[in-house]
């Protein structure tokens, strides 16, 4: 059992299930000349409550140690914009907005999701901790307050713009070390008939993905629909739509009302129905995701080891959070894998915490033998840019380590 009172439920029945030993935050990204194992480790354990269902990390960072100056922004990448603007149209459709209307999104970054109502005429609000992203914002034109959302933001936002129609949370919920507050200032912010719509990454996704480098410092809760909804309705609210949505290899939309206040519809029973049938609320089902890591490791460190065998250079494609945690869990190094390529010029030039592999501009002219591809999830966007193809009829290789060990080239698909 680990030492800690269920973030959920308070229940102390939190069950080990994945221990991916001592890490560093793996967004606070390092010089690279900085002495090995000099930044801060902190235990990255998964655990399972008994009680309530919910998966969750048992150490927590503080907030404002990870979230005041954040190198990802979400519109580095053309899939995330694309599918933002998909979300707010058919949030717009479905509730029907107009220009008295106020939408808050929470966590909104660099306010790539608010932007995409503009066509609505709406008014909107960013909530963002980090001030390097809410300047970017700001300087958008995206109307950003640069502070936590919780209980005392809620009031703020009611006292200065009135309630919200539409309160929007994507990538950020489980981030929250203040967890009931912030559902309380939702319940609080909303109008009678508001909607609350919450895209987080699906537990079950991960599972059936083997995705467990979703597993990092800044992630305290892992959600399915059924722990999801115990947390909303101990404040009073309700899921009555739930969808899954392909980005991040796997994210559930939530839609989210008073309770009582709208028919709860047939996908909560179907998604319900469904959790019960693969057992998502069950530990052996992470048990068994704990013995499918250790097998995925062994199958990706033999493969790297074979390449620089074989004097075949491998070098990351991209250095997301997630790479982070799956090189520090396999300890896949600077001997693996050479050095990171990346287009975010925040990381450039900084080093994978941990592992410590140097992050550098990624150029034309430059290529190793294979890529690793870290942020697997955008390997079909990746796969379609011409640059690319170009590299892989030159005889490059993306590996792609989840859900499953593959090498991409020209001459097709190879499973590990
Ligand atoms: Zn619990």
């Amino acid at each position: 059992m680990l030492d800690l009172a269920c973030r959920c439920c308070g229940a102390r029945r939190v069950e080990l299930v994945i221990d991916l030993t001592d890490q560093p935050h793996c967004n606070r990204l390092v010089r690279q000349e900085l002495p090995a194992r000099t930044e801060p480790h902190y235990a990255l354990r998964l655990g399972f409550c008994r009680d309530c269902t919910m998966v969750q990390i048992d150490h927590t960072i503080p907030k404002e140690s990870m979230f005041s100056d954040y190198p990802y922004v979400s519109g580095t990448t053309k899939t995330l914009p694309a599918h933002f603007a998909d979300t707010s149209r058919r949030i717009a459709a479905a509730y029907g907005l107009g220009p008295q209307d106020l939408v808050v999104d929470i966590g909104s970054n660099d306010g790539t999701w608010l932007k995409q109502y503009t066509p609505f005429g709406c008014r909107v609000l960013g909530v963002e901790a980090a001030a390097n992203v809410a300047k970017l914002a700001q300087d958008a034109g995206i109307r950003t307050w640069q502070r936590f959302f919780n209980e005392d933001c809620a009031r703020d936002i009611l006292a200065e713009f009135g309630p919200a129609k539409i309160v929007t949370a994507a990538g950020v919920f489980f981030h929250l070390e203040e967890l009931h507050s912030v559902v309380r200032g939702i319940e609080q912010l909303l109008t009678e008939d508001g909607v609350f719509v919450v895209q987080a990454i699906y537990l079950g996704g991960m599972v059936e993905n083997t995705a467990f480098d979703q597993v990092y410092h800044e992630h305290l809760c892992y959600y399915t629909l059924r722990s999801l909804s115990a947390l909303l309705e101990r404040h009073g609210l309700e899921v009555f739509e739930a969808t899954l949505v392909p980005i991040h290899g796997g994210t559930i939309e939530a839609h989210v009302a008073r309770r009582g206040r709208r028919n709860v519809g047939d996908s909560v029973r179907a998604m319900q129905a469904e959790e019960t049938r693969k057992g998502f609320g069950e530990i052996a089902t992470y048990q068994r995701l704990a013995r499918n890591v250790l097998a995925l490791r062994e199958k990706l460190v033999a493969l790297l080891e074979d390449y620089r065998a074989r004097g075949r250079s491998v070098w990351a494609y991209g250095a997301p959070a997630k790479g982070a945690t799956l090189l520090n869990s396999f300890g896949i190094g600077p001997d693996l894998v050479e050095k990171a390529v990346e287009r975010n010029p925040m990381k450039i030039g900084l080093a994978i915490p941990g592992v410590r592999i140097p992050i550098v501009e990624e150029t034309a002219d430059a290529k190793p033998d294979a890529y690793l591809v870290l942020a697997w999830n955008f390997i079909d966007e990746f796969l379609k840019n011409p640059a690319n193809i170009a590299f892989m009829q030159g005889g490059g290789e993306f590996i792609v380590p989840i859900p499953n060990v593959q090498v991409v080239g020209a001459g097709g698909v190879r499973q590990v």
